[in-house]
């Protein structure tokens, strides 16, 4: 499982970051994810944080 920020939809609140911060971490106020493949374990508080997104800006491919 693939995941991505979409840096022109991010709005940087960081939810992302809160919910899940072994995959999200902020970089010049815009969310990004520290590496493009979801590590076992963490998978959960991803789409957690997919879902949450309230701009729709993290993408999961795969
Ligand atoms: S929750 Fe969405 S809008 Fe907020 S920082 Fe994360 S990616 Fe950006």
């Amino acid at each position: 499982m693939k995941v991505k920020v979409d840096p022109d939809e991010c709005t940087g609140c960081a939810l992302c970051v809160d919910i899940c911060p072994e995959v999200f971490e902020m970089l010049d106020d815009l969310a990004v994810a520290k590496q493009d493949e979801v590590l076992s374990g963490t998978e959960e508080s991803c789409m957690q944080a997919v879902e949450d997104c309230p701009v729709e800006a993290i993408r999961i491919d795969g």
